[in-house]
């Protein structure tokens, strides 16, 4: 389900992952291209419209500051607004049923799946609630409905009204009340009849049902399938009659599943319940997280950053190693490292790491090569111009004199840091030499 959101989606993320750092712009357009999809996966327009503009508030705050992957970034703040947008203050799978016997309204367009539902929610509440469940069908003018939901009962053993020829919707409903309370049932289901549109006559029928039983639950069954239509459905149901909550069906199929995102957002009305098939425990409680995670493809996108991610890093690698073959290790290339090895916890254990290391890591810490310098260094690397940097042979005693003073220390800190460069650029000279599957480049993995 949601296929061509999920896809529209990923190639979004794809784009926008392949870029260093996220700009204010960046998110603008990703989620300009967020929008479409979400309109295109039959989402209507102001809750697009909202849900984007509620995204790029957050991503444009957090966007460029963190070094996190930009991309994971903005997919979790989606992600995260999804479920926000898909989930209400209600637990979807608890009906309010507790006073038996409680009557639970379904309502809904004829196709829509309201029998199956019926039957599916009636065998889920005896078995997984351990309740007395009594159906009844409402719908006088198609038999066979009434048949239909008699045939279910019996398929998965729960008790349905007997039918009664010539009966009025309203007074099968009153006979149902009664017989589930004599019975000693808990539940008992009305299964209203449905009609190809909505119309009025449909409209004061369910009416006077829920007049005459006050339902504990109106659950409005919707064809998933139908996006929009669904959602102007459940708006109109709502408003003449109020549902408590909505049970979308045959989520099983590819449709575009936007209409669950429309749904809670225009009638703030929760989705309960999915159908995800014909078979009678095809039905699931709905459970925003996962849902938003179908929307979105997660596990499939964080894969593909974090794969984008990792070429990228490699690809760096492979430059810098080329470059250090070459004996080529300036400044730069040496703050790169030193904050590196801040990273993952100093010089002694980025050596430790590596194999036969351990003389050369005596010898670097020798040569001023301490942890707790570190910060130092880096400081003084910064006081360095760009030029400079990539040229470390121009420092020469003017030159070294600002430098130090930049960054609040002494020539001498100055030149041992410098000795240490060229010492590092031996070293990754040495190494790179050992060849393409070499020590550098397994420790640059
Ligand atoms: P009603 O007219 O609203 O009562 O609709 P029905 O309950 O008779 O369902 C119409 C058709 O849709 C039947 O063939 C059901 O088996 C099928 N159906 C209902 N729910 C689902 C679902 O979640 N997935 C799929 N694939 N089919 C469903």
């Amino acid at each position: 389900m949601f296929e061509s959101l999920s896809d529209r989606l990923s190639g979004v993320f794809e784009r926008l992952t392949k870029q260093g750092a996220l700009s204010a712009d960046d998110v603008k357009t990703a989620l300009r291209e967020v929008r479409v999809a979400l309109l295109e996966a039959d989402v209507s327009l102001p809750v697009a419209r909202d849900f984007v503009k509620r995204v790029q508030d957050k991503a444009t705050g957090q966007a460029v500051t963190k070094s996190v992957t930009p991309g994971q970034q903005v997919v979790k703040i989606v992600h995260d607004e999804l479920v926000a947008v898909l989930t209400g203050d209600e637990d979807p799978g608890k009906l309010k049923i507790d006073n038996p016997p409680a009557p639970i309204l379904m309502v809904g367009l004829q196709g829509g799946g309201k029998t199956t539902s019926t039957a599916k929610l009636a065998k889920r509440l005896k078995e997984r609630d351990g309740k007395r469940v009594l159906m009844a069908s409402l719908d006088v003018y198609r038999p066979a409905a009434m048949q239909q939901l008699e045939v279910l009962g019996a398929q998965i053993g729960v008790d349905t009204l007997p039918i009664v020829a010539g009966q009025k919707p309203v007074d099968i409903a009153k006979r149902a009340k009664q017989q589930a309370t004599l019975g000693g049932y808990d539940v008992y289901m009305l299964d209203t009849a449905g009609r190809l549109h909505i119309d009025e006559v449909l409209m004061s029928e369910v009416e006077q049902v829920s007049a005459a039983v006050n339902p504990r639950e109106t659950l409005l069954v919707v064809d998933g399938l139908t996006g929009q239509v669904a959602v102007e459905v459940a708006q109109e149901f709502d408003d003449k009659i109020g549902i408590s909550g909505v049970v979308l069906t045959r989520m099983d199929g590819d449709g575009r599943g936007g209409a669950a995102l429309s749904m809670r957002a225009v009638t703030g009305k929760p989705i309960r319940f999915v159908g995800v098939g014909e078979k009678m425990d095809a039905l699931e409680t709905f459970e925003p997280e996962r849902i938003a995670g179908r929307i979105l493809g997660m596990g499939d996108i964080v894969a593909l950053v974090e794969k984008a991610q990792e070429t990228l890093e490699a690809e760096q690698a492979e430059r810098m190693m080329r470059r250090f073959q070459k004996g080529q290790f300036n400044m730069n290339d040496l703050k790169g490292q030193l904050e590196q090895m801040q990273k993952m916890g100093g010089m002694e254990s980025v050596m430790g790491m590596m194999p036969g290391m351990g003389k050369m890591a005596k010898q670097v810490q020798e040569a001023g090569f301490d942890d707790k310098v570190i910060t130092r260094q880096i400081a003084l690397i910064q006081s360095m111009t760009k030029r400079e940097r990539a040229n470390p042979q121009l420092l020469q005693a003017s030159r070294k004199k600002r430098i130090a003073k930049g960054a609040g220390q002494e020539v001498s800190d100055l030149n041992k840091l410098l000795k240490m460069q060229r010492q590092m650029a031996d070293m990754m000279k040495k190494m790179g030499k050992m060849g393409k599957g070499g020590m550098l480049k397994q420790a640059m993995k």
